[in-house]
């Protein structure tokens, strides 16, 4: 959490436990709200706003106790009610740019084994990895985990071909990514360069697309898996995206790979 006095001053609040309204999933405790993020949907890029990004809850975006994120949070439920949680005793386990809480969730799982892995590893016990040219053999992962981070990737065929190759046969990946339902294509443009400019194109300095509709088929196609994409109302129905602060709007990004 970054040390903005009025960031803090919002936590303090959001932890008082007479107003806790809603749930972190994460930490599993009663909250009074979530932070948001750079100010919420009031500072999005006006782009982003106009065609209704499915990405980050970004006015209920931190957890005020621990830190999670909401998309974090609407994963969480995912995997468990997915049943990818209970996938992963004695799997093996790729996780990308892995998230402390979730790390720790997935090790209690007693997977089989368990790589963490980033192209810039934040903490000791992740491998530097870069996603679009994989050191592992063929078919050596049961469930890799991308959680927002295919927005980030450059030559995105290679990636997902990569994930296509690294799971075994049954295996699932996990692609969570943010995209604008209304956009028929992803919006990809080689001379958009700046952080201005990508910010406003894409939402985010260091996000080289805007994915648009077709990115399940493109995942799809370039992956050689199979689309489970499921929505909040498909797998979570009894879950009020209100009190767990989740944007029901974003779905689970399951793929598989035929056995
Ligand atoms: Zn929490």
């Amino acid at each position: 959490m970054s040390l903005d006095p009025a960031k803090l001053f919002l936590a303090a609040i959001y932890r008082w436990p007479v107003l806790a309204r809603r749930h972190c999933v994460v930490c599993d405790r009663n909250v009074g709200g979530f932070l948001p993020y750079r100010g919420g949907s009031k500072g999005l890029p006006p782009a982003m706003a106009a065609l209704g990004i499915v990405g980050s809850d970004v006015d209920h975006f931190e957890c005020p106790r621990c830190g999670a994120h909401d998309r974090l949070r609407h994963l969480f439920l995912y995997l468990d009610r997915a049943g990818v949680f209970d996938r992963m005793r004695g799997a093996r386990i790729l996780h990308g740019a892995p998230e402390i809480a979730l790390a720790t969730r997935i090790e209690a799982q007693a997977p089989s084994r368990y790589v963490q892995c980033d192209l810039f590893p934040s903490r000791p016990g992740i491998e530097r990895v870069d996603l679009t040219a994989m050191p592992f053999d063929d078919a050596s992962f049961d469930v890799v985990i991308a959680n927002h981070m295919l927005e980030h990737v450059g030559d995105l065929p290679a990636a997902l071909r990569e994930i296509g190759r690294v799971l075994a046969p049954g295996g699932m990946g996990i692609l969570q990514t943010p995209y604008v339902p209304m956009l028929e294509a992803t919006i990809d443009d080689a001379g958009v360069q700046s952080d201005r400019a990508r910010l406003q194109l894409y939402g985010q300095e260091d996000h080289v697309r805007l994915f648009g509709r077709d990115i399940f088929h493109t995942f799809a196609r370039h992956s050689g898996l199979v689309s489970k994409v499921a929505t909040h109302d498909e797998l979570l129905p009894d879950i009020d995206a209100y009190r767990y602060a989740v944007n029901r709007h974003e779905p689970l990004f399951l793929f598989e790979k035929s056995a």
